[in-house]
């Protein structure tokens, strides 16, 4: 069923579990997060973010997104990942998107605050949720001084923004680790006792299991997910065709669909949002 990301989230802020938001870019993705969804009775988010528009058109992506969302026998948010302008937020939601991220992490705090006020009040009208982010998710490979989220100005910015879920910077990174981030634990505590709502980890690929949990445990109820499913699903094509150089395209299709099951599964597991649907 498709449901709004303050409905999926609310049990897990109140149960301590985090639903897995995964980045899916084609239907076998699609398909194979929700078997795993469906069969480990667990919610999920289905995201897509713009910088992947131009793999995975939005206009394209969200009738799929909707209509996966809508069979499914357990709660499904179809949202939004790292809408960079208000506009991009408008066209999600006018497409039926039931949650948008706006990120204007980059921008200098006052302008972060009037475009994520500005994307709530939009969206609430329209009955949609958001998620925004405070401080630098820096990204794997660049070499920058990771800015953490402050706890003052965290509490500032969800008063004076309305919004559902906050992304927070506490040393985690996008794209696959090259080195083991170090996480803030005691940062993300603080954020987490300042602010009652939902907070979001973003660049969950290549964290340890450990990491996982303690960030869980603080206070994390939404954890992003995307190279490690694209590393997965290419993982598994690239042994079967090892295997067997002249497989055809529909098996292949099902190596994709499998693959993409067995990495969602996963992280379901380790996110502990498994059991949680009747
Ligand atoms: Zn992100």
């Amino acid at each position: 069923m498709l449901v709004t990301l303050s409905e999926i989230l609310r049990d897990a802020n109140e149960r301590h579990y985090a639903v897995g938001a995964f980045n899916c870019l084609s239907l076998e993705n699609v398909m194979g997060a929700l078997e795993a969804a469906e069969e480990l009775r667990s919610p999920i988010i289905l995201q897509l973010a713009e910088v992947q528009f131009p793999e995975a058109p939005m206009e394209l992506m969200a009738p799929l997104y909707l209509e996966a969302a809508r069979r499914s026998s357990v709660p499904v948010c179809v949202h939004l990942d790292h809408g960079q302008s208000v506009e991009t937020c408008v066209r999600a939601i006018r497409l039926g998107f039931t949650s948008v991220m706006f990120d204007g992490a980059a921008l200098p705090f006052e302008e972060n605050v009037a475009a994520s006020g500005l994307v709530t009040r939009i969206a609430k009208a329209a009955g949609v949720d958001v998620e925004a982010e405070l401080g630098k998710v820096g990204n794997s490979g660049v070499d920058t001084a990771d800015v953490f989220t402050d706890v003052d100005e965290s509490v500032r910015f969800v008063q004076q923004t309305g919004i559902d879920a906050l992304a927070v910077a506490i040393g985690n990174l996008h794209g696959h680790y090259v080195h083991t981030p170090q996480l803030n634990i005691a940062r993300l505590i603080e954020i987490h006792e300042a602010n009652r709502l939902p907070l979001v980890l973003h660049g969950g690929s290549g964290t340890s299991e450990a990491d996982f949990k303690a960030c869980i445990r603080g206070g994390i109820c939404k954890i992003n997910v995307a190279t490690a499913i694209q590393r997965g699903i290419m993982k598994r094509i690239t042994e079967r065709l090892a295997q067997k150089p002249d497989e055809d395209y529909i098996s292949l299709k099902q190596v994709m669909i499998d693959a993409s099951r067995e990495v969602v599964a996963d992280h379901i597991r380790l996110f502990e949002s498994n059991r949680r649907v009747q």
